[in-house]
């Protein structure tokens, strides 16, 4: 019995360690087989106490996961946002530029036998699939077939500016849904007025006149 107290005593006083909880000690002259063949509640105190640690634990371990998860979940839209160029917090991120890469061609302003005024955006070279993101947060408020411009998806921002993606082979949104900042839009394709695949962005604050993609993505702070 000695030895079965003493056992116990010793794991009273561990687990009295590790969950820091004040346990007074066993006292040993209550140990006499005469006297004492049972220590019932110093049992049930370690067996409790067992209990509690090990509770404390599982919900250590869950936040580790939780904090794991959220660090993981934050390093991929990073990783996402990286691709679009955008390198700051995640939780800062106004703009993104639309493609992940491309090469720019025909710039703002210019005038010749594809446009039938200037050209009112900024072309984006690419390959006919690729991936189209929102440049910024908004409400698609059109998606369809607009003549020279092809297939066209529309996203206004809530400050009223039209952003205008055409050409697409592909949309992936549909009309009156509200897109964030890096969302996929559609695929590259050249549709409409296009000799090769490529995306025709335009921006147009307050839906009005068309101003050059490039100013308004540099004033987001972006590096087209
Ligand atoms: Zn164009």
């Amino acid at each position: 019995m000695s030895s079965l107290l003493r056992r116990t005593g010793l794991t009273v006083a561990v687990v009295a360690l590790a969950t820091g909880l004040a346990v007074a000690t066993p006292r040993a002259d209550a140990a006499t087989p005469d006297t004492v063949v049972r220590a019932p509640g110093h049992e049930a105190d370690a067996v409790e106490l067992a209990a509690q640690v090990r509770e404390r634990q599982h919900r250590l371990a869950s936040l580790y996961r939780q904090a794991d998860a959220r660090d993981r979940a934050l390093l991929g839209r990073k990783a996402v946002l990286a691709q679009y160029g955008y390198h700051g917090d995640p939780d800062d991120v106004v703009a993104v530029l639309p493609l992940a890469s491309y090469s720019l061609s025909a710039g703002f302003g210019l005038t010749g036998p594809l446009w039938e005024a200037e050209h009112g955006g900024q072309d984006f070279g690419t390959y006919v699939g690729d991936q189209i993101v929102a440049v910024a947060a908004g409400v698609v408020t059109e998606v369809s077939y607009a003549g020279p411009y092809g297939l066209r998806t529309i996203v206004t921002l809530p400050d009223g500016t039209e952003v205008w993606y055409c050409h697409q082979t592909a949309v992936s949104v549909w009309l009156g849904e509200s897109v964030d900042v890096a969302d996929p839009i559609g695929t590259v394709g050249s549709t409409g007025n296009a000799t090769g695949p490529h995306l025709h962005l335009e921006v147009r604050p307050g839906g009005g006149s068309p101003i050059d993609p490039m100013d308004w993505l540099r004033a987001a702070g972006l590096d087209p």
